[in-house]
């Protein structure tokens, strides 16, 4: 496996708090993975010592624990429930406050302004869903530092995102050691940031500090305050080896060549059953997704103003109400919701936004309670596939966004 290119410096431990300094000099709120409720949970921090040092995760089907890890490691951990998700498509998000007045709407009150945010030690996995989430919500990236972050097509009800994300400086920690519900490598999305990934700093933890890389001319500036040295050949050496250990040992793998044209013949597999007698249809899994971006609204009435609130919250398409239509849910069947997700994921997807919805970080093998294993799932359809020699018909594409 070959390094990132381009030029490497050396960030060494005690200067971690001098980075955090520069973010807020730029007016950044900055969030960190911090050792919250018993998880590693993204959230605001001041110093360095507010980080999750010397904490190790270990993951597996429906199993999360933290366990004493290295004290000289700051990022030994891989993933926690949250991702950059929570920060730029919120769980819950007031949009705005408007009372009638004769046959007009008033506006009272819009949503809050998006923060300023850099988000420090995400994963290439978590890079990997903010893309996918940009094309969902209509967010292009430039092509080169040169243009403005929001160049191109706006989706116009999403303007928190395009501008939380507009003026967000994404650090990423590359992986050295993936968890055990990791397949992030068999997307190509892992364990190292590469060239089409979002962000503005990337880095890799050693014991005395960090080979640090950067992106993007924001990303450049910060280095160049910051008066870093070149990172040395050792350093530059055992970061690719380091990269390397931690490609070979995934937590999990996946085939994903041929997936649409797999999970369309597999429509009528009687694996769905299998799996609904297992799945409790709880939605954890689309809660911890980076990619997942379903929501519903709610109006609220204050009776004593007249103002009247719509409310926007994370849905997910596991819950009965989901499918909803005046004849009744569409997908009435926990057989029927899984399928959908899955297909969803690995297959449609495709169609509506020109990639996967998968990024392969785990998260939601890790926190289904009952560990259902979307890659061990998808193997278990696939064996059933290998059996059955009357495939289906061809699928019905519909023409992906360009
Ligand atoms: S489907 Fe599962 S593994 Fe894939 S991105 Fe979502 S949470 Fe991660
Ligand atoms: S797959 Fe697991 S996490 Fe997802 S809805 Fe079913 S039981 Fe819940």
């Amino acid at each position: 496996m070959s390094v990132p290119d381009g030029k490497r410096w050396f960030l060494p431990k005690e200067s971690l708090d001098a980075l955090i300094a520069v973010l807020h000099q730029q007016q950044y709120v900055v969030i960190g993975p911090v050792f919250h409720d018993r998880a590693i949970r993204l959230e605001q921090v001041q110093r360095a010592d507010q980080l999750a040092r010397g904490v190790r995760d270990e993951h597996s089907g429906g199993q999360y624990r933290l366990i004493d890890g290295n004290q000289e490691l700051l990022f030994e951990y891989v993933v926690g429930p949250d991702s950059a998700k929570k920060f730029f498509f919120p769980p819950r998000q007031e949009l705005f406050s408007l009372h009638v007045k004769g046959e007009q709407f008033v506006i009272d009150k819009v949503g809050p302004a998006a923060p300023k945010l850099a988000i420090l030690g995400l994963r290439p996995c978590d890079l990997a869903a903010i893309a996918v989430q940009d094309r969902v919500f209509g967010y292009h990236q430039p092509a080169g530092d040169e243009a403005p972050w929001a160049s191109g097509f706006r989706c116009e009800s999403e303007l928190y995102y395009t501008q939380a994300r507009e003026q967000s400086l994404l650090i990423a920690v590359n992986c050295v050691r993936p968890g055990g519900t990791c397949f992030c490598a068999s997307w190509g999305n892992g364990p190292q940031v590469n060239k089409d990934m979002p962000y503005d700093l990337a880095m890799t933890e050693m014991r005395k500090g960090f080979v640090i890389r950067s992106k993007s001319r924001k990303g450049a500036a910060i280095i160049s305050s910051l008066s870093l040295r070149d990172a040395d050949d050792a350093e530059v050496e055992l970061e690719g080896l380091l990269l390397q250990r931690a490609a070979e040992h995934m937590g999990r793998q996946l085939q994903t060549d041929d997936l649409p044209q797999l999970l369309d013949r597999a429509i009528d597999s009687p694996h769905w059953d299998n799996v609904a007698k297992r799945c409790l249809s709880c939605g954890n899994c689309t809660m911890v997704c980076p990619t997942c971006f379903c929501s519903t609204v709610s109006d609220s009435d204050d009776l004593a103003t007249g103002s009247t609130t719509r409310t926007r919250e994370w849905e997910s398409c596991y819950t009965h109400q989901f499918s909803y239509t005046t004849s009744g849910p569409v997908r009435s069947s926990i057989r029927a919701r899984y399928r959908h997700w899955l297909r969803h994921k690995l297959d449609t997807w495709h169609d509506q936004f020109g990639v996967s919805g998968c990024v392969g970080c785990g998260r939601c093998i890790t926190w289904c309670p009952v560990g259902i294993d979307l890659t061990a799932e998808v193997e278990s359809i696939r064996r059933y596939d290998s059996r059955d020699e009357n495939h289906a018909p061809p699928r019905i594409t519909v023409e992906a966004r360009p």
